[in-house]
Formats: structure tokens, C-alpha cells, sequence
């Protein structure tokens, strides 16, 4: 069956329940322990777990009160506005895949559809798919993340106040780690959600900056879960010793089987001082050094660069493509096919980073980018490191998202906001957008005048 022929089977099968039914809202959730915030998948906007639902339940970190009213409307077939991200890609048409779809269709998920229809809808079910984030420490501001995810951005804010083209942003207190009662409330859940966790990953911040890692890590060392996919992110522009230490751990784990696999999550959606400047605190060349160390060291672990992609991506993104696939021939053996995969997420937030605020002149480059990978496809036989299908499903949705046309007064705004914002930008962190993205002059000087 081919994967298209999959997902839309999987699709009658949840579409069945209702057209609005998505598993993850049940079995997937992403833990900001730093603020108490969670949410189901990482594309609704997050919600704040009471610490009065807390007490004597910890798994309300996940099954708050909220959620379940938003798990009965999509049981009724009432589409939750929060989850638009899916909602805007369905509208596209049903060949385009949305992520209700696909994470539905995940072992972690699929095999679970009647225990979740048959549990009551004001029930708590423990997630077998986690991401958390026990600090949002980093040494990095990314363009498009905030203050609620990284200190380093809090600092800024604190220096020289929010952006004003993103004032409108809340601003969540913090909490620290090593007195927060949700990191708490998750090792009194710990025993008994293990036992139905299938995937496990840890974000941030900057999680190698976090002594909570180390701790699983570990844990996991002592008592094995060999069932467990485990799954670690990191900026990899941490001080030496935190990857020296990383890499001692994880080789060990790996080397042992004491998981089932392990993988390593990075972001990356541009090349080399593009990156830099998208991702601010990121030293290209080191962050590649140490995706190469791992692979070396590690000959099991997979690395998955995560593109968050943006209007800042498209003009070298392809050369991105380019250099992962003579990543991929170096590192692949027999036992590791894919030693790194590019999953490719639409950047939704803030709206005048979003692809759709491009111009026309940016479509051809774009188009581009899913040629090369189409015309690098894995093939069996002639070329094994090339492109799967589920990497090229998403850069083409991604594609058609950005055709998808806006409002002109909303374009315009977005664009005036884009350029004032960079303008900050620049001021703020001493770059310069035209010396790093001078084959973007003309949609700047767009912006500019809008
Ligand atoms: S955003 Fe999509 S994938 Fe995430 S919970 Fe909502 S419907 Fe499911």
C-alpha cells in the first residue's frame, strides 16, 4: 500500500468517529513544565494546567479539565479552533495530508483508536507520546520563538523591552526548575506513566542545559526501557563538556539496547550565516561539527533536523537539502538508512515570519526545493540516502500553503511589521539583514514601503 493509499484509509477511520476526531488530543501531549502550560501536539496554542487539578493527579498535566472539553467537541465532530494548523491544511483538499492525519496514523496512536473511543470522554488516559520541557534555559533567541521558551530572549525583553511588533505576545511567568511543582507533579506521574509511554522526547530550552536530562538519561542507564523510542533535542551549540557528556550517555544506552531507538532533534531551516541570523546564538560551523561528532560516535542514532520553516528558508534552503544528502552517504550502514531526516513544519507564528508574506519571486526558488527532492528520491537500488516520501509530502504542503493567497490589507500589514521587526532585529543584536540576505533587497524595500 502506498502512503498516500495509508493515509487515507486512516482518515475513514477517524473521519468515521468524526471528522473533527484526532487521536493526539488524547494520546500526545507536550509538557512545559517551566510554566505549567501543555498542549496536545505542539500546534495549538498552550494551556495552563491549574495546580489545583494537580493535586492527588498528576497525569492532569495532561488531562486538564480544558482539554477534555476540547476532546468531546471533536468526539461531537465540532472542529476546536485551536488546531487550525490541520483545519488550514485540510481546506487544501484531501490529497494534502494534515498532521490528524498522519500523527493518527502512528504506532503510538492508531492502535489505540477503540481504547479511546471507548473511554469516557471526562476520563483521565495516560499519553503514550511526550515531549518535555523541565526548563526553558537556552543560549539561544530564535527569531521565532519568545521569551516563554528561552531565557535568553527574556533577557532581551527584560534590556529592551518586547518587540513591538510582538507586544501583543503573553508573557509567562517562569518557574525554576529545581523548585517547580509541574516537574514535581511529573516524577510523582513518572512510575505509572512509563508504563505506557512508547515515545518519550525532552525539549527545552536548551535541554543539555538542564540538569532534569541528565537525571533521565540516567535513569534510563539503571533501569532500561527497551520498548521506548527516546528522543533528546539540543541546539548543539552547548559548551563541549554537556555534548562530551551527552554523547558518554547516549553511546551507552544505544550501544546496550536499553532503548529501543534514540534519536537526536535539532533545528535548522537555512544554511550557514542565514541559520545564524534566523537562529540567533547558533555558530554554524560548530553546530555541523557536532551533528558530524555524534553520527561518528553514536553509529545508531539518527539525528532529525527539524525546519521550522520560514520566509527566511527559502533562498538557501535547497543548499541545506544539498549538504544533508552527502551527510546522509557518509553516515549510512546497514543498520542506519536514515542517519538523518529532514522534517519540514510550516512556521504558522509570528504571522509576518510565515511563508505567505513572500512575494511571487520567491514561488519559482520554492517550487525548486521540492524538484531537488523529488528528483533525489530515495531509490533502493541507485540512491539510498535520497528523500522518502514522508519528508517530500511535507515540503509540497508546505509549498501550497504558501500559495494559499491572503487578504491584500492582511499582506501588507504583515509586511510593514515584517520589515520594522527585522529593523529592531538588526538594532537589537547588531545584524545586518541586507549583508545576510542580499538577494532579498527588493521584498525588503516591499516591506519597507508597505
Ligand atoms: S493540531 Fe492537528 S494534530 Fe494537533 S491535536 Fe489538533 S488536529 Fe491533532
Amino acid at each position: 500500500m502506498s502512503s498516500e493509499e495509508h493515509f487515507q484509509k486512516v482518515r475513514e477511520q477517524i473521519d468515521s468517529v468524526s471528522p473533527s476526531f484526532c487521536l493526539a488530543k488524547w494520546l500526545q501531549v507536550t509538557l512545559h513544565l517551566h510554566n505549567g502550560h501543555n498542549h496536545s501536539c505542539h500546534h495549538p496554542e498552550t494551556h495552563k494546567t491549574p495546580l489545583s487539578e494537580l493535586s492527588g493527579n498528576p497525569s492532569a498535566l495532561h488531562n486538564t479539565l480544558f482539554k477534555k472539553e476540547i476532546r468531546n467537541r471533536m468526539l461531537h465532530g465540532i472542529y476546536p479552533e485551536e488546531c487550525n494548523y490541520c483545519w488550514n491544511i485540510e481546506k487544501l483538499g484531501k490529497q494534502y495530508v494534515s498532521d490528524r492525519v498522519m500523527k493518527s496514523s502512528e504506532d503510538w496512536a492508531l492502535p489505540q483508536l477503540q481504547t479511546v473511543v471507548e473511554t469516557a470522554v471526562s476520563a483521565n488516559i495516560n499519553p503514550s507520546y511526550v515531549e518535555v520541557s523541565f526548563s526553558s534555559n537556552c543560549n539561544f533567541k530564535c527569531s521565532y520563538c519568545s521569551g516563554n521558551f528561552s531565557s535568553k530572549w527574556r533577557e532581551e525583553n527584560e534590556k529592551f523591552g518586547p518587540f513591538p511588533e510582538r507586544r501583543w505576545e503573553a508573557q509567562r511567568e517562569t518557574i525554576a526548575e529545581e523548585n517547580n511543582p509541574y516537574v514535581k507533579a511529573f516524577w510523582d506521574w513518572w512510575p505509572d506513566l512509563k508504563k505506557d509511554l512508547k515515545h518519550f522526547r525532552i525539549t527545552g530550552g536548551e535541554p543539555l542545559l538542564s540538569p532534569s536530562t541528565f537525571r533521565v538519561l540516567e535513569m534510563i542507564q539503571a533501569e532500561p526501557l527497551p520498548n521506548l523510542h527516546f528522543a533528546v533535542n539540543s541546539n548543539l551549540g552547548t559548551p563541549k563538556v554537556l555534548i562530551e557528556k551527552f554523547i558518554g550517555l547516549a553511546s551507552e544506552i544505544v550501544e546496550n539496547k536499553k532503548v529501543a531507538d534514540f534519536k537526536l532533534y535539532t533545528s535548522i531551516e537555512a544554511w550557514n550565516e542565514k541559520a545564524e541570523y534566523i537562529r540567533n546564538g547558533l555558530d554554524f560551523e560548530l553546530f555541523w561539527s557536532n551533528a558530524r561528532l555524534i553520527l561518528q560516535k553514536i553509529p545508531n542514532l539518527q539525528i532529525i533536523f527539524m525546519a521550522t520553516f520560514n520566509s527566511l528558508s527559502v533562498t538557501s534552503f535547497q543548499r541545506l537539502l544539498e549538504e544533508t544528502l552527502k551527510l546522509r552517504a557518509e553516515f549510512q550502514h546497514q543498520d542506519r538508512i536514515i542517519p538523518i531526516c529532514v522534517d519540514i513544519a510550516y512556521l504558522r507564528d509570528p504571522l509576518f515570519l510565515n511563508i505567505q508574506v513572500l512575494s511571487e519571486e520567491f514561488l519559482p526558488q520554492m517550487e525548486g526545493i521540492v524538484q531537488f527532492m523529488e528528483d533525489n528520491k530515495f531509490d533502493y537500488e541507485k540512491r539510498r540516502h535520497g528523500f522518502h516520501q514522508f519528508e517530500l509530502i511535507k515540503a509540497k504542503r508546505t509549498l501550497e500553503w504558501m500559495k494559499s493567497p491572503l487578504p491584500a490589507d492582511e499582506l501588507r500589514n504583515r509586511r510593514y511589521r515584517f520589515y520594522h521587526y527585522f529593523a529592531e532585529h538588526d538594532r537589537r543584536r547588531s545584524t545586518d539583514f541586507l549583508k545576510t540576505f542580499p538577494e532579498m533587497e527588493k521584498f525588503w524595500n516591499l516591506c519597507k514601503n508597505s
